[in-house]
């Protein structure tokens, strides 16, 4: 049976791990505590007296390929870029929310949906906790999710206490211990395609705390960006401009720098390898095509968001949403813009895939 031993080995060691937390999520909610995730967000052996070698996770681990198939059959996955029942542009109806939002914030305004109604108790989301640092945040209440709207990163000169990790990412699924210690039935869970991916394999094996995830919203991504002080700074003189003028950071086909005086500056994303992780180098997934509905800011005008339905949950509660706390793009203005949206994401996602299978074969010749 092969364990997290193998993980350090396998996954680990060569740089692959995503730290999506999935390994650790597991083993904590069911009590066995042998691992937990560092300072530095990479799971490590807590005490490796409890563990059990039950080998979850080993089986669950994205970057492992045991469950591949279970996993595409469990959302019904198919080529080039998994299940789409259709696509989108969309935003919250709610000027507030869209205030607060990345793009038009139609993920808010959809847990909020969910959550008015009773369909979810709580979302696993994220919340900015610090300059460039974001955390998991089990919420439970509505002003909870709207909080944690956004892709916020507090520039304030003046917070200055936290650890050196600052990062755009951000390891929701350790959200799911609170999911298993409340215990919450009914959770909503947004985050990376990778962290969705985990969520799957977990249901594949039926453990928790897996069960109580009814609604899964993936985030499109180009990477993960490390945004330490020597980033920030190289950022600054990439893009002319200071920090202390900076409203709000994006990430569509470019990193976009959004300033207090309405510029942008827009940074290719080619040129963000020095601050990229390496581990996101491997990664082929950046649709999140094992989610219900998967999002992103690409293909849609500034305040807008592209939506890819692609569960019969999904399609469901995109339709109820509609009209009531969701607005579509009037195509009237753009008839094109549904299927030139789907093309940018096809594009990208093809990108990924192309440069993952590159990156994978750059690491099998050096292991020769
Ligand atoms: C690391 C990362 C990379 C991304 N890369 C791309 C990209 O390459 N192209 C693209 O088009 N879009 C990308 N996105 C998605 C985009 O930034 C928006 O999140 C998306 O368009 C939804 O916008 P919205 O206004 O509808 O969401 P909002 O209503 O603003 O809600 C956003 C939700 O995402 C959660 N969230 C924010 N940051 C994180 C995080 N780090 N981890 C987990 N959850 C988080 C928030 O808590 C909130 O619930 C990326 C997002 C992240 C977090
Ligand atoms: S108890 Fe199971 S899940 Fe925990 S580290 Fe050991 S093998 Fe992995
Ligand atoms: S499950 Fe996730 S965090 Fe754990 S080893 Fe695999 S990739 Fe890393
Ligand atoms: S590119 Fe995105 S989905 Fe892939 S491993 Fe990195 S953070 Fe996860």
């Amino acid at each position: 049976m092969k364990t997290f031993a193998d993980l350090i080995h396998e996954v680990q060691e060569p740089g692959l791990c995503h730290q999506c937390g999935g390994c650790v999520a597991f083993c904590s909610a069911i009590n066995y505590g042998a691992l937990e995730l560092g300072a530095d967000g990479r799971p490590r052996y807590s005490n490796l007296e409890k563990c059990i070698e039950c080998g979850i996770c080993y089986s669950i681990c994205p970057v492992i390929h045991e469950l591949d198939e279970d996993t595409k059959e469990l959302v019904s996955w198919s080529a080039p870029i998994g299940h789409i029942l259709g696509n989108v542009v969309a935003r919250a109806t709610n000027p507030q929310v869209r205030a607060q939002a990345t793009d038009g914030g139609v993920i808010t305004a959809l847990l909020l949906h969910l959550f008015d109604r009773g369909h979810i108790e709580a979302a696993i989301v994220s919340k900015t906790t610090g300059p460039f640092q974001r955390r998991p945040w089990l919420a439970l209440s509505r002003e909870d999710i709207v909080a944690a709207a956004g892709f916020h990163f507090d520039t304030l000169p003046s917070i200055k206490h936290f650890s050196d990790v600052y990062t755009t990412f951000s390891p929701s699924i350790a959200g799911l211990g609170d999911v298993a210690r409340k215990p919450l039935k009914r959770v909503a869970f947004v985050g990376t395609p990778c962290q969705i991916n985990v969520l799957r394999r977990m249901e594949v094996l039926g453990v928790v705390p897996s069960d109580a995830i009814k609604f899964h919203v993936g985030l499109f991504c180009a990477g993960n960006f490390q945004f330490g002080p020597e980033e920030r700074q190289r950022l600054e003189q990439m893009g002319n401009f200071s920090w202390t003028e900076v409203h709000k950071v994006n990430l569509k086909e470019e990193l976009l720098i959004h300033l207090n005086n309405g510029e942008i500056r827009a940074i290719p994303l080619n040129q963000l390898n020095f601050m990229k992780r390496h581990a996101c180098q491997f990664c082929d997934d950046y649709a999140a095509e094992f989610a219900d509905i998967s999002c992103g800011g690409i293909g849609a005008p500034e305040g807008w968001t592209t939506v890819i339905i692609r569960s019969p949950l999904g399609r469901a509660v995109l339709a109820n949403a509609r009209g009531v706390d969701i607005e579509l793009y009037s195509y009237r203005e753009n008839p094109t813009l549904m299927s030139q949206a789907m093309a940018k994401v096809l594009e990208w996602s093809e990108k990924k895939k192309r440069s993952a299978a590159e990156y994978h074969q750059q690491l099998e010749k050096k292991a020769v």
